[in-house]
């Protein structure tokens, strides 16, 4: 595990994670954010408070790892995890005890991009593309 001053010299020199966003997944999906849950607070950190690498080389895959600070209480922790798609909408994973496990799906499809899965569903199933 990294110390925290190497925690802090990482999130100085990395880019917010947003700058590598949005990606667009086979179903669909449009992923827009990846927000960090502080672990001493609970708070929801976003956009430029959140920040490390991006790897996406696999197709289909956004994996991430980096950390994020909170503003409220000014922790800093890391995160990482991949996200992948998942119906019509996507799930993040992160790696627990040596394998990957759901964090959370992403429900909230944006409208668009639900319409954009159920007609290339409807396409595919009349053999259309
Ligand atoms: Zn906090």
């Amino acid at each position: 595990m990294a110390s925290t001053k190497e925690m802090i010299e990482r999130f100085k020199k990395e880019a917010p994670l947003e700058t590598a966003l949005p990606y667009r997944f086979s179903n669909g999906f449009l992923l827009t954010e990846i927000t960090g849950q502080c672990k001493s607070c609970k708070k929801e950190v976003a956009g430029d408070h959140v920040r490390g690498i991006v790897n996406k080389g696999f197709h289909d895959v956004f994996s991430f790892d980096g950390h994020g600070i909170c503003t409220d209480c000014k922790t800093i922790f890391a995160i990482h995890g991949r996200v992948k798609p998942h119906k019509d909408a996507a799930r993040q994973e992160y790696v627990k005890n040596g394998v990957w496990v759901t964090a959370f799906p992403f429900e909230e499809a944006k409208p668009i991009d639900k319409l954009r899965a159920t007609l290339l569903r409807v396409l595919t199933f009349f053999r259309l593309v």
